[in-house]
Parts: C-alpha cells; sequence; structure tokens
C-alpha cells in the first residue's frame, strides 16, 4: 500500500501543467519523469503521460525544499 504522501501530487515529476488536452481534470496533471511518449502526427507535439494527484507509482521522488529540481 502507498502512502498518500508518495501520491504525484507530491512528486518532483508532477507538474501542474494541464497541456494535453482542452478539457483538463481536476486534478490531474503531466508525469515529466519520462519523455512524452507519442507524437500524433509529424507537425505535431509530442503528449506528456495526465496522471491524478492521487495517482502514483515506483518512480516517486519526493518534491525538494526549494521546489522541482529534475529538469532544471
Ligand atoms: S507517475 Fe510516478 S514519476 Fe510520474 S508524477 Fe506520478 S509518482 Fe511521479
Amino acid at each position: 500500500m502507498v502512502s498518500a504522501s508518495s501520491a504525484c501530487g507530491n512528486c518532483a515529476f508532477f507538474d501542474e501543467h494541464h497541456g494535453n488536452s482542452a478539457a483538463a481534470t481536476q486534478d490531474g496533471g503531466l508525469c515529466r519523469f519520462n519523455p512524452p511518449v507519442t507524437q500524433p502526427t509529424a507537425d505535431a507535439h509530442g503528449l506528456w503521460p495526465v496522471v491524478s494527484e492521487k495517482d502514483w507509482c515506483g518512480h516517486f521522488a519526493p518534491e525538494t525544499a526549494g521546489g522541482m529540481t529534475a529538469a532544471e
């Protein structure tokens, strides 16, 4: 069982940006652990996986005191 503190909403790779859809989910965000996963057409941007703040996975990393550092 994973605790709520290990959920996507508390992960360094969670991005609150709702960029994959015009209809954003209330508690959704983008997982930035891996690169975008698909590119629908040659001139389209790749899509970042959309996750819920309450989701989780085995790559969870706690946010640092200074904020996001993984891609900086
Ligand atoms: S899917 Fe995993 S790596 Fe991505 S935000 Fe959630 S816990 Fe973090």
